[in-house]
């Protein structure tokens, strides 16, 4: 909490009410609504704070509800406004009135809960291998559902294998831990593998750590504070006994661990913890990485908001897909605005977030690349879904999948 006990309210103080930000925000420009942008959500997030607006109140909760929480709005203020922050705040507010809605809860238990998500991840592996999911994929709540899953699917050439030794050894063998969270394990293991083959070939040894556990970054979206915590709590001690950094290749788990000293009050191995989170694409950046072989494909990278806005991390990605020779690589064109993926969104805010996506959709398909590289699985999930239902033939994949490829062609695994 900050001096005066206002939490992350205070960081919400220096708003202008300029207007800087609304071009920026992605269910303004869907809704032209003035209470759909940040301007508008920070006045009701100011009246919840001084009284003058209950938490009951039903219009509140509509735009705070409504809001993506991608922070598009931060990095365009010329005022230094901490909107994340100040959002954070008003939704742990707004939770200690009301529970989350039952979908909500159902959501997270599927998805979060060892002992119930083991069983749904391997339903949803088997559904996903049976190959239905991108045959039933389309518009509409269930057949964007299977898009999802489908998008999700394992290439053929990404499957795992072991790093040969490369004919040149690193200069520096170094150690470093992976994050594994719920949804990248439990969807998304072909993602970890590549993470870890790309990483050997740049001279990182990775090491497992037991007794981690999901991020709790959905909790926490989702107002739900003291859940967040006991997820930060876990993984601060299950990490605890090393210094390495911890490598995460989901920005929205980076984001939220990167929160771990504030959201544990300051805790000062909290804080440790933190400060040793580093996204994959850094710690490869900073090896160069090591050139693979020629791809020949055309690249968009689209970066996730918990990457460019929350961590700040912009660069690296890039860095890690020029490693790759011959991709012809680009930003898409609104690289910096959110698909409309935003955690449990999508599910909760199904038309809004539908309309969030459609125009970058429609950039994508009005010229095409090949791959479409983003690092987060909720952007993967989101886009490739709306790919599916657009019949556009476009792979969306992590940038380290697209860096392992080119590693494979090069010969440097068995
Ligand atoms: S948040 Fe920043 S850009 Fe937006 S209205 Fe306030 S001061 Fe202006
Ligand atoms: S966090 Fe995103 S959706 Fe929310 S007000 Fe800021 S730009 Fe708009």
């Amino acid at each position: 909490m900050t001096p005066g006990g206002r939490g992350g309210f205070a960081a919400l103080d220096n708003c202008v009410h300029c207007g800087f930000c609304l071009q920026a925000c992605p269910t303004f420009l869907a809704t032209g609504d003035e209470a759909d942008g940040p301007r508008g959500r920070i006045a009701l997030m100011r009246a919840l704070e001084q009284g003058e607006l209950a938490a009951e109140d039903p219009g509140l909760r509509y735009h705070l509800d409504r809001c993506l929480g991608c922070r598009g709005c931060e990095p365009v203020c010329p005022s230094g406004v901490g909107y994340g922050a100040g959002l954070e705040a008003a939704r742990q507010r707004l939770s200690e009135r009301r529970t989350a809605s039952l979908l909500a809860r159902a959501a997270l238990v599927a998805m979060t809960s060892p002992a119930i998500s083991g069983v749904v991840y391997a339903a949803a592996r088997a559904l996903r291998a049976s190959g239905m999911p991108g045959a039933l994929a389309g518009w509409g709540r269930m057949r964007f559902a299977m898009g999802m899953l489908a998008a999700t699917k394992v290439d053929g050439r990404s499957a795992g294998r072991a790093v040969q030794e490369s004919d040149r050894p690193p200069d520096r063998p170094a150690a470093v831990s992976l994050f594994r969270g719920c949804v990248m394990e439990g969807l998304f293991s072909h993602v970890h593998d590549a993470t870890i083959r790309t990483m050997a070939v740049n001279g990182y040894e990775t090491r497992e750590v037991p007794g981690q556990v999901c991020c709790g970054a959905l909790h926490a979206h989702a107002g739900l504070h003291a859940a967040a915590q006991a997820f930060a709590r876990a993984n601060v001690a299950a990490f605890d006994a090393g210094a390495e950094p911890i490598v995460v290749n989901s920005a929205g788990c980076g984001a939220q661990l990167r929160a771990y000293g504030t959201l544990l009050d300051g805790d000062p191995r909290a804080a440790r913890f933190a400060a040793r989170v580093r996204d994959v694409t850094e710690v490869l950046a900073e090896r160069g990485p090591r050139p693979g072989a020629a791809l020949g494909l055309r690249v968009a990278y689209d970066a996730p908001c918990h990457l460019l806005h929350a961590q700040r991390v912009a660069e690296p990605p890039l860095t890690v897909l020029r490693a790759v020779p011959g991709i012809e690589l680009r930003l898409t064109a609104d690289s910096a605005q959110c698909c409309g993926s935003a955690g449990l969104y999508g599910l909760l805010q199904p038309e809004l977030s539908r309309a969030v996506l459609a125009p970058k959709l429609a950039r994508l398909v009005e010229d095409p690349p090949d791959v479409l590289a983003t690092g987060n699985p909720g952007c993967v999930m989101q886009l490739g879904a709306g790919l599916r239902a657009a019949r556009a033939r476009i792979r969306v994949e992590h940038p380290v999948e697209v860096l392992d490829a080119s590693y494979r062609a090069a010969g440097f695994y068995r």
